[in-house]
């Protein structure tokens, strides 16, 4: 099997975490956020089961481990879980040689309701563990079952802090559940809190980067204490749902990634990947089309350092996921590319 299949990186747990994993926020729905409307709806965030296409979910995954993915990002959010699970079950491919990251939403950082999240995860993973439980935003929401809480057309934020929604993580390593745990979206002030505050360095985090996005300091400040990243959005506006009507050009499609591309025979999609994961991130590209979910996979091949320094020179410091005035927190205060 060709691909990136072997490429992977060390956590501070001891464990693995393969280089690419495929990301499944998106899959199985056609639902894109509008760029004026305010707050999202469930249904935007394609969690409304009426419109997501399950099956596509469970082709998507199985489409990816065939190709030879052997890590999967969902979340809770995302409502794929049970896609996830329905397509590791049809590919055949043990649980043991899969890494499975899910995600903690906003709605659950209350400490008392972090264990029966990550429960429900477990349960809709069909799986006993997780080899990566991240808190997806350092914001909470109002507790109870709603994801999106709402009133008055804004949402409904909580009062639990970050810190002690961490805390009721770590028991869930202690208790075998997770095999590590770490956050997303968190800025550098938000993570300096976490360290020195609670016990267990987070073993990855999950922030968007992309050549248009690269946070080379705040990526420095990873590698310093030991914190994996990930790369989400890798392509960085590929995804329809960041088209501001900005007439951006796509990342992908940016001259410098294509001729980096003509000399290894790749597309600019798959040296997006190959410049991550050469940084030594792993990263989760999203398709749900069979041949760029291969295309991406097969990338497995190493960018020579002139070229990596070529695509160092693409950072516009251009962040596309800020959804601080939805969610009513200030993210990314201290980061590059945030937005006004
Ligand atoms: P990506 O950067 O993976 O881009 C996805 C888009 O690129 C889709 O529109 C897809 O189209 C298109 N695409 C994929 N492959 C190719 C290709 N080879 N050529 C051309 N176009 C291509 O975006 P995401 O924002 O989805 O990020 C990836 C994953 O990261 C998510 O799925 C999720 O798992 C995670 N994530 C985490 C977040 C967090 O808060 N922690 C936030 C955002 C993402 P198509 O599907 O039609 O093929």
């Amino acid at each position: 099997m060709a691909g990136y299949n072997k490429t992977k990186f060390q956590l501070n747990t001891g464990d693995e975490i393969p280089a690419i994993g495929f990301g499944t926020w998106q899959v199985g729905s056609s639902q894109y956020l509008p760029p004026t409307v305010k707050i999202l709806p469930d249904h935007m965030l394609i969690r409304d089961p009426t419109k997501q296409d399950k099956d596509a979910q469970e082709d998507a995954v199985y489409e990816a481990l065939k190709a030879g993915y052997r890590h999967i990002d969902t979340a809770r959010i995302y409502g794929t879980e049970p896609g996830v699970a329905k397509g590791i079950s049809k590919s055949g491919v043990p649980r043991s040689d899969i890494f499975i990251t899910t995600k903690l939403w906003n709605n659950s950082h209350h400490p008392d309701d972090v264990e029966a999240a990550c429960n429900a995860s477990l349960k809709d993973l069909q799986t006993d563990y997780l080899d990566l439980y991240l808190m997806h935003w350092p914001s909470p929401f109002a507790r109870g079952d709603k994801l999106m809480p709402q009133k008055d057309g804004e949402i409904q934020t909580g009062d639990s802090d970050y810190v002690d929604t961490y805390m009721a993580m770590e028991k869930l390593v202690k208790s075998g559940k997770c095999k590590a745990i770490g956050v997303s979206n968190f800025s550098r002030a938000e993570l300096e809190r976490l360290l020195r505050e609670t016990s267990i360095v987070p073993a990855a985090h999950q922030i968007e980067l992309h050549p248009y996005l690269q946070q080379t300091d705040f990526v420095e400040f990873h590698k310093s204490k030991g914190i994996h990243v990930t790369q989400y959005s890798p392509f960085g506006n590929a995804n329809p749902i960041y088209d501001k009507g900005e007439n951006i050009g796509k990342l992908i499609d940016d001259p410098v990634l294509s001729d980096v591309g003509r000399k290894y025979g790749k597309n600019g999609a798959q040296v997006a990947l190959a410049w991550g994961i050469a940084k030594g991130h792993s990263v989760i590209p999203k398709s749900k089309t069979p041949a760029r979910i291969q295309a991406n996979f097969e990338g497995d091949f190493k960018l020579d350092v002139e070229d990596v320094k070529k695509i160092d020179a693409l950072d516009k410091k251009l962040r596309f996921n800020d959804p601080s005035q939805r969610f009513g927190w200030n993210f990314y205060a201290d980061l590059d590319g945030k937005q006004g």
